[in-house]
């Protein structure tokens, strides 16, 4: 039932309706919607709907449309965000994609703890793994129990990573509470109501897993019980219906996902593993789950799963998972979402904002940063996954605005756009940075593309000895060449060139570094090797330059030392002045990024040139270059240093 109270109503005025609605047995929540307040209250017992409206203060009395009143949108408007683990913990709902990672079962301390790192390299926020294990046939490993608990949880500690796992009876949820962060109520209990008053009356977020035949009246129903036995933090989990289909495990409700949201404020994850039972096809399902609007998903990941105890058939290899997770983060954008990441290395302590990943929710007071653009537009976006979702944000009119902004310190840092992927550089911004001298760029951001390693379709990985393929591929999957140092690598010209050789010379010891559909009638030996992700747009992150030198990096921006920067400069009108310039930084070993020349405006015929370079790390090189480059060009800006967005 839902009590609407008058705009205004006093305190005291407010108590009397709670102790009313109280002492005949209800659990009384307090919400504002749509500027109004009301309590959302649920219980057992039927009252008289007109007494209650007389009361003073109460504006207006309405059964909710639901059986399920707790769970209802009706009683709760705004999406509620589940916290897990100690806090900050991590955070479930809202516009985050929070991936829930590990094997289906515990089977031992080696095996959990491994599957722990692999899945947090990739960038998954939490560890599952099933101590109890409810199987189909009796005779069907079990779980290590207590003991597989206990490993768990040192798995997620060592990793940073809160644990979720299933509870199968009441009295093991008692046992268990102390161990666990997050409890998962499986598929098969949905509607072990006793099971579900025990867990919820425990305080601790649970993780509801949908029947693999329950209704979704039915679902929200038993998320219901859990809310009224009194936790506040569930989250459920579609992972599949039985359908009359017998090819996949079961049926992937899809639609299950944007209905549920609708009815209910309490966030939605997906479990593709489950759902679908063939490992082939998890990504896929995962993809079309974030696609849906899912705000998660929980994936089974074992490091061997061939060799697994339960569910290997569905289980993820790591590389796979990884390769979901950048898929995730590149379809994130589109849904209007970030992929909420654990930070690769961070120290302990250390608050650090690495372009391209979340910051850790805690991260402190991050002082305003200005944008321009609507709310939920891609600068937005890009601000919220440099700067955290929490961050403070400024929202101006205009690029010009978000300059001033920085430049009259009403905004510490601002995000602008410099170059699409489609349309070029933002010329824009890049006229705005030399109308204001006293604004540098201290970061950037950039998304990914995706290379993959192709081979002679008799080839396997083993085989492989030389990796042909363009030079800046190789860099851009520097990574995964590093952990093969036995290959050598032959430069081609363009990926084009080395997928077309494989075809030529019918090697199995050769493959190429090259876009999918570059593989055609080759095989894709891995599929997104490149270290770096796709750049849709780049971002750059502006703030104050200070006594006229290098800008200041701002703590929440790291403080590594910077190794890219970007210059702006013309040349005289004479042979070889654009030569000397480039001859300055190449004779140091200096690599260039970015060449762009520009007319400038108000001076046909006459350009500016702009640059991105490397910062080679031994000290005073790059300082020399600068001094030189201002000799030898005209119309010198330097638009500042930051460390390159990875
Ligand atoms: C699990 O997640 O390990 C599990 C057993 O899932 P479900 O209850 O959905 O079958
Ligand atoms: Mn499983």
């Amino acid at each position: 039932m839902i009590v609407v109270l008058t705009k205004g109503i006093s305190t005291h005025d407010k108590e009397m309706v709670r102790i009313y609605l109280r002492d005949r047995g209800f659990n009384i929540r307090e919400q504002s919607f749509g500027g109004d307040t009301i309590l959302g209250a649920a219980g057992k017992t039927t009252i008289d709907l007109r007494e209650l409206g007389l009361l003073p203060g109460v504006e207006r009395v309405a059964s909710t449309s639901k059986p399920y009143e707790l769970a209802s949108r009706e009683t709760h408007g705004e999406d509620t965000i589940v916290t897990v683990g100690a806090l900050p913990g991590v955070k479930i709902g809202g516009s985050r994609i929070s991936v829930i990672a590990g094997p289906c079962a515990v089977e031992s301390k080696e095996q959990i703890r491994e599957t722990a790192a692999r899945v947090r390299e990739s960038g998954a926020v939490m560890l599952r793994g099933g101590a109890y294990k409810p199987r189909t046939s009796p005779y069907a490993f079990q779980g290590l129990g207590m003991e597989g608990l206990e490993y768990m949880k040192l798995a997620g500690e060592e990793n940073g990573m809160p644990i979720v796992t299933e509870v199968v009876s009441p009295e093991l949820a008692v046992q268990m509470k102390d161990l666990t962060d997050m409890f998962q109520i499986g598929a098969r209990n949905m509607q072990n109501f006793e099971l579900l008053k025990k867990v919820g009356s425990l305080g601790k977020p649970v993780l509801l897993k949908r029947g693999p035949s329950a209704t979704i009246e039915e679902w929200l129903l038993s998320a219901e019980y859990l809310l009224a036995a009194g936790t506040k933090d569930v989250v459920l989990c579609e992972r599949g219906i039985r359908t009359f289909e017998t090819y996949t495990r079961n049926t992937l409700d899809i639609s299950a996902i944007p209905v549920v949201k609708g009815l209910s404020h309490l966030p939605v994850i997906v479990d593709p593993s489950h759902a679908v039972g063939i490992r082939d096809k998890v990504s896929q399902a995962a993809l079309a789950a974030v696609a849906a609007g899912a705000d998660g998903l929980t994936v089974e990941v074992h490091p061997r799963p061939d060799t697994a105890l339960s569910d290997g058939p569905q289980s993820l290899y790591p590389e796979q998972f990884e390769k979901l997770m950048r898929d995730i983060e590149a379809l994130a954008p589109v849904v209007g979402k970030e992929l909420l990441r654990t930070p690769r290395t961070l120290a302990p302590g250390t608050v650090q904002a690495v372009p391209g990943t979340a910051l850790p929710r805690n991260a402190g007071a991050v002082p305003p940063i200005a944008y321009s653009g609507e709310n939920s537009s891609y600068t937005e976006q890009a601000l919220t996954r440099i700067f955290g979702e929490d961050a403070e944000r400024l929202q101006v009119s205009g690029f010009s605005g978000v300059f001033d902004a920085v430049l009259d310190g009403s905004a510490s840092a601002g995000v602008v756009p410099v170059e699409n992927s489609l349309a070029g550089s933002v010329h824009e911004n890049y006229d705005l940075f030399l109308r204001y001298p006293d604004i540098a760029i201290v970061g950037e951001l950039k998304l990914r593309v995706v290379h993959c390693l192709i081979a002679d379709p008799r080839a396997e990985i083993e085989s492989i000895q030389v990796i042909r393929g363009h030079p800046q591929d190789f860099a851009q999957c520097k990574g995964f060449l590093d952990k093969h140092p036995g290959w050598i690598l032959e430069p081609s010209n363009s990926s084009a060139d080395a997928a077309a050789s494989i075809v030529r010379d019918g090697a199995i010891r050769v493959a190429a570094i090259a876009g999918e559909a570059q593989a055609q009638g080759l095989k894709i030996l891995r599929e997104g090797i490149e270290t770096n992700p796709l750049n849709y747009t780049r971002f750059v992150i502006i703030s104050r330059r200070e006594n006229g030198g290098r800008a200041p990096i701002p703590p929440s921006l790291g403080s590594d030392k910077p190794n890219k920067a970007s210059l702006v400069f013309s040349v005289s009108d004479e042979p070889g002045s654009l030569f000397a310039c480039l001859k300055t930084m190449s004779d140091r070993g200096i690599n260039l990024s970015k060449l762009e020349s520009r007319p400038i405006q108000g001076k046909p015929w006459e350009y500016l040139f702009y640059v991105d370079v490397s910062i080679p790390p031994e000290e005073g090189i790059f300082d020399q270059v600068i001094e030189e480059l201002k000799t030898k060009a005209r119309d010198f800006h330097f638009l500042g240093t930051y460390r390159a967005s990875l």
